[in-house]
């Protein structure tokens, strides 16, 4: 199967540029690392309101990408979820993109990637790889969970956003292994008058053993050193997320660079023909770095790409 362009990254820039894809008929495939899209919004701030859409008032960043999800959807785009692209090359007249699952045939690739991909950042026990049925770095799996006991570890925004967000339907206990949590102060006054959370602030996760379905975590109170078990269904970490770029360092091409970024021309092309940028990944000349900018980007790219096509067939 030749693809007509194969999209890497489904952030806003890649989930964008897949629906206008699909939409005029191209032959797609977008491939995503995480289990769920939305990117940088998913990942680093999903419960944070978006002040700079224009028209929308009240919007929280997982709102935008749940309508771009839905669009992408509606239309019947193929995204493949959890698979990581570890390396591109050209052979003959196509291009390769070889992922840790397989690897796919395309005319044209469209780099999404933003920042690169993300890395949860771990609990650090030696058996955390065992029990990852029971532990969540994202909220994909647990976000509409009712009636569990989970624990939400970290103390920053999105540990806070998600403790508030998820108390009314589960019993939450938020665990921060510092004396302070490090989100908004609105966030902060609306934990402390929550009744319905646990708060373990100073406290450390001392081990986390499997009990029947169910996880016993061992604490341990960082001022007295005491220690105790508490039975959860669940582990929520938020303990935030480095970024990789490695895939640009395993093609046989050299991009002009301007550091971590790839530098396009008007037409969102790179200095390797056939391959476009789009998104954060994107250098020009005033480029922001935002939504609007990364779902604009989207836009002029797949146009031009569609022009291309439309006119090397005749119909242009
Ligand atoms: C804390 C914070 C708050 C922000 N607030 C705002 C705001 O209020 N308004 C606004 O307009 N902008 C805001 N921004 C900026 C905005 O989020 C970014 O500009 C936008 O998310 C860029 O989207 P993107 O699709 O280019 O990249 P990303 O969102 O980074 O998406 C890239 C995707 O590529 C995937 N990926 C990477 N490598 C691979 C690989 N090898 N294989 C497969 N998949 C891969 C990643 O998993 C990721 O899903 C904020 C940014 C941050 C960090």
């Amino acid at each position: 199967l030749l693809y007509d362009i194969i999209i890497l990254g489904a952030g806003v820039a890649g989930l964008n540029a897949t629906f206008l894809a699909s939409r005029k008929g191209l032959k797609t495939l977008t491939i995503e690392s995480l289990e769920e899209p939305g990117g940088q919004l998913t990942t680093l701030y999903a419960e944070k309101q978006i002040y700079n859409f224009p028209g929308m008032t009240i919007f929280k960043a997982k709102n935008a990408v749940n309508a771009l999800k839905e669009q992408v959807l509606s239309i019947g785009a193929q995204i493949n979820y959890n698979e990581t692209a570890v390396k591109i090359f050209k052979e003959e007249d196509f291009f390769i993109v070889k992922t840790n699952k397989s690897q796919y045939q395309t005319k044209r690739i469209i780099l999404a990637l933003g920042k690169g991909s993300f890395i949860p950042r771990e609990i650090g026990i030696d058996n955390e790889a065992d029990l990852s049925e029971y532990i969540s770095y994202l909220p994909g799996k647990i976000i509409n969970q009712k009636n569990k006991k989970i624990a939400i570890l970290g103390g920053g925004d999105s540990a806070v956003d998600w403790a508030l967000h998820m108390c009314e339907e589960n019993n939450i206990s938020i665990i921060h292994r510092r004396a302070k949590l490090r989100a908004e102060q609105l966030s902060i006054s609306q934990l402390e008058e929550n009744k319905k959370i646990y708060k373990y602030i100073d406290y450390s996760v001392v081990s986390i053993l499997k009990e029947d379905k169910s996880l016993m975590i061992k604490l341990k109170n960082n001022n007295t050193a005491e220690e105790f078990s508490e039975k959860y269904d669940h582990v929520f970490v938020n303990y935030g997320f480095t970024t990789k770029l490695e895939i640009l360092n395993q093609t046989d091409f050299e991009f002009e660079r301007k550091r971590q970024r790839i530098i396009v021309n008007g037409e969102y092309e790179t200095s390797q023909t056939g391959i476009y940028a789009i998104g954060d990944l994107a250098e020009y000349n005033g480029k922001i770095d935002n939504i609007l900018s990364a779902l604009n980007d989207a836009n002029h790219c797949i146009n031009n790409i569609a022009k291309k096509i439309l006119k090397s067939s005749g119909i242009y």
